[in-house]
């Protein structure tokens, strides 16, 4: 039998439109959530994701205040505009695209970011917040997606065995960690597991945050299992693909998110809701 594709776009589009009428209610109450986005350098990949951004803003009805500032910048100069931001009544959320110029240390500027306007969930004040299991404030962006996803296909996590491939900091660990508090039974693996197949094989729920083209094969996913792809690698013939042979597992799972499609636009429809959750905070 053929799996449920999970549908990424639809699902996210949904969390759009919802959003969109909670900013309309909002608006009445005198509410208007504000986004500023930093952008350093000319980096295409990021320029795209800021672009999304502030176009899902728009639609919205969230105001994003665009910041395009030269490679040259420096890190005082930066830290300097976070701290403006900081103060400013109308930003309500703060997002400073990653990566940053060489000359920038990347830790000492996201820790610069008042924790209340952190809607990217990177700083460490939030990220304590979610591993001790407090799910009512930021949560990180693709790994609250990869929840969504499950969730609003009617797939329960509870009791389920789950296990994630990759433990960065932006997506294995704190997608092990949501799955924890939706009471799954995690399992993180990583490039030192020993008997990684095996342990494939077992899962209910598989993530697969590896970087690794088509990486997962048919022979590792259980039977019925639900398989979830966070990869993005882009094959030599220009084609994306993710981390899960796809077409190999599609006729084993329960459900599968292709790539691209499926776990890709969730990321922005979820900075999205911490946005208007930085705005309910802060109002
Ligand atoms: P990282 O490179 O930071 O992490 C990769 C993880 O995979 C590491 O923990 C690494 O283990 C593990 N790994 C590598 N090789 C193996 C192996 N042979 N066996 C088991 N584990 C292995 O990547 P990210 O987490 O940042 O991203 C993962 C993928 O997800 C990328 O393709 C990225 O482009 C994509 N991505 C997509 C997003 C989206 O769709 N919105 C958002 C973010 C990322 P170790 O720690 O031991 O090195």
């Amino acid at each position: 039998m053929s799996a449920i594709i999970i549908d990424g776009k639809k699902i996210s589009q949904d969390i759009k439109d919802e959003l969109k009428k909670e900013v309309e209610e909002l608006n009445q109450k005198n509410i208007f959530p504000g986004l500023a986005v930093i952008l350093v350098g000319n980096d295409p990949a990021s320029k795209v994701y800021v672009n999304n951004t502030q176009r899902a803003c728009e639609y919205i009805g969230i105001k994003s205040f665009s910041y395009e500032l030269p490679e040259e910048t420096t890190e005082e100069e930066l830290l300097n505009l976070i701290d403006v931001l900081n103060k400013t009544r109308e930003v309500n959320g703060i997002l400073v695209q990653l990566p940053l110029p060489k000359h920038i240390d990347e830790n000492k500027v996201l820790l610069s970011i008042d924790p209340i306007k952190d809607v990217d969930c990177f700083h460490p004040y939030n990220v304590g917040l979610v591993s001790i299991g407090k799910m009512d404030g930021f949560l990180p962006c693709t790994p609250a997606g990869i929840i969504e996803l499950i969730k609003r296909t009617n797939i329960e996590i509870e009791g389920k065995n789950c296990v994630v491939v990759g433990r960065s900091n932006i997506v294995g660990k704190p997608v092990s960690q949501l799955l924890l508090s939706n009471n799954g039974t995690v399992t993180t693996c990583h490039s030192r597991t020993k008997n990684l197949t095996q342990i494939c094989q077992e899962a209910d729920i598989l993530v697969a945050a590896i970087g690794k083209p088509e990486f997962i094969k048919e022979d590792m996913v259980k039977e019925d299992s639900v398989l979830i792809d966070v990869g993005v690698n882009r094959l030599e013939n220009g084609q994306l693909c993710g981390d899960i042979d796809f077409e190999g597992c599609k006729d084993k799972a329960l459900a599968i998110t292709p790539v691209p499609g499926g776990v890709g636009p969730m990321t922005i429809a979820m900075l999205m809701k911490n946005c208007v959750k930085a705005a309910l905070m802060q109002n």
